[in-house]
């Protein structure tokens, strides 16, 4: 499948992975939203939130129980926004499904 997020994961493309999991790394995004700006990327390829089934809860839960230590990993304690983009009106570009960490400085009040 050519998805450059499964090739990250395979080391097929190099990134340096920031955090690890059974289920999932976080990398730093190569054009930054915000001054730190990583990718939480499910190591299961799947492109949508509608495909989420008991199997892809349990991934999406386990991101959410990692959060606390990511937030130390990365020193995000001052805060930080969660977006996953969803298909074109949302400008998603890359359909294996991932969460931008956006942070680092004090974001916009809008979420444009
Ligand atoms: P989205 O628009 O939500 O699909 O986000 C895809 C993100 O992947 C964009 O912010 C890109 O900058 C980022 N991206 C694309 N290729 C790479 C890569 N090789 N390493 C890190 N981030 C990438
Ligand atoms: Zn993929």
């Amino acid at each position: 499948m050519d998805c450059i997020f499964c090739k990250i994961i395979k080391g097929e493309i190099k990134s340096e992975i920031l955090y690890e999991t059974n289920d999932f790394i976080v990398i730093n995004d190569i054009s930054h939203m915000a001054n730190k700006h990583y990718l939480i990327i499910p190591k299961k390829h799947f492109a949508y939130l509608n495909e989420v089934d008991e199997e892809k809860s349990k991934i999406i839960a386990n991101i959410m129980l990692n959060m606390n230590d990511i937030e130390k990993a990365l020193k995000l304690e001052e805060g930080y926004r969660l977006v996953i983009n969803q298909r074109s009106n949302a400008g998603q570009t890359v359909n294996h499904l991932h969460m931008h960490i956006l942070g680092g400085e004090k974001l916009s009040d809008k979420f444009n």
